[in-house]
């Protein structure tokens, strides 16, 4: 095993530039940068944020960056370019950074965009690269691949089948996520309704979880950013009579309240989901996960212990999961949210990978 960090180290947190912190355009972005730098702090390690302005980012130092958001990767398509707008913040960020980085120990980039991996080798410190998204371009492939070749080590992900999306899946650090679980309450006793979390974007496959709703007639309650307008319009119509209500973007206090009341939560995503955040969020709160067996929910889910995992893309197989709710106990499902994705947990595996990049870094 790699040893751990002997030194507190002083790091610059270089958030997505599709988004502002707390607006939700970031996706599952926005809490794995807060959880983490939470997780840092809890062992002494000193952390700064850089954002897009707007950005909100309770109880670190925020350093506000102006400029033009960033288009989202996931529906460009597989031979899309590199986009860069004028004044541009990613750059705008990445230039501020370049200024300070004799200040920090290592660098770590949240964005899933071109710039930073190929400005890795002209920086002067470290940079470690969490990628929060499987294979979507090939542009984006190439440079994190030859980053990887110059930069061993320099890679995170977090699960094993996001890794499998790139041909260098092997040699990716797989460090799943980590949460302040002290912020979800335990909710023994849930009501009827189905629960559904995420940026409302086709990638998610939302209507899958609507048509589920239907066929058991199950209310479906509905969190997260209204990301694609036309998206959401289509499947209201196709789904006019489903019992379902979108209950709108909620910070985290509220929706694992609201969360905690569901009897499951469904997710139903149409691509290799990297992770899913709100996998672990519904856990905590004891809330069962009924998912396709297809990207890092399925490596979270313990089927037949903490949800089910279906068929990916059927519908009966969702119908089949929500009759046989009862036989998940939901205090099991806490109990797996405790053991292997606290911040503690996630602290040990990230401090590990830092480890690592600095080992490689210093030679
Ligand atoms: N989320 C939230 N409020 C809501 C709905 C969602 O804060 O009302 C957050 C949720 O906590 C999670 C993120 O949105 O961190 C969605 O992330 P996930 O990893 O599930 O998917 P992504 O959007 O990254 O594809």
């Amino acid at each position: 095993m790699t040893p751990t960090l002997k030194r507190p180290l002083r790091l610059l947190l270089l958030s997505t530039s599709v988004g502002a912190l707390g607006s939700g355009l970031g996706g599952g972005v926005e809490l794995t940068l807060h959880n983490l730098a939470q997780a840092l702090s809890l062992r002494g390690h000193t952390v700064k944020i850089v954002a897009p302005t707007g950005s909100v980012c309770a109880n670190f130092p925020l350093v506000e960056i102006e400029g033009t958001l960033q288009p989202t990767a996931q529906s460009e398509g597989r031979h899309a370019a590199i986009a860069m707008p004028a004044n541009a913040v990613l750059a705008n960020m990445w230039a501020y950074a370049r200024e300070v980085e004799h200040q920090y120990d290592l660098l770590v980039n949240f964005a899933y965009d071109w710039l930073p991996f190929y400005l890795t080798p002209f920086f002067a410190r470290p940079i470690a690269h969490l990628v929060s998204m499987g294979s979507l371009t090939d542009a984006m492939d190439r440079v994190i691949a030859q980053t990887i070749v110059q930069s061993p080590n320099s890679i995170g992900v977090h699960s094993r089948a996001q890794a499998d999306t790139f041909s260098f899946g092997d040699e990716c650090q797989v460090l799943g996520n980590g949460f302040d679980l002290s912020l979800y309450d335990f909710n023994p006793q849930p009501e009827r309704s189905l629960a559904w979390v995420g940026r409302l974007a086709p990638e998610k496959g939302l209507e899958d979880a609507v048509a589920a709703a239907q066929a058991t007639q199950r209310p479906l309650k509905i969190w997260g950013v209204l990301q694609d307008q036309g998206y959401w319009q289509q499947i209201q119509q196709q789904y006019s009579t489903a019992p379902m209500t979108y209950e709108g973007f909620l910070p985290t206090a509220q929706l694992q309240s609201a969360l905690g009341k569901c009897q499951a939560l469904l997710m139903t995503p149409h691509w290799v989901e990297a992770f899913g955040n709100v996998a672990i969020e519904a856990l905590a709160c004891g809330v069962p996960v009924i998912a396709y067996r297809r990207g890092g929910p399925a490596e979270i889910v313990q089927d037949g212990k903490t949800g089910w995992l279906v068929e990916p893309d059927s519908l009966t197989g969702l119908v089949d999961a929500i009759a046989r709710l009862d036989q998940i106990d939901r205090y099991t499902c806490r109990q797996q949210a405790e053991a292997t994705y606290s911040l503690a947990a996630m602290g040990d595996r990230v401090e590990q990978w830092f480890t690592a990049v600095l080992a490689q870094f210093h030679g």
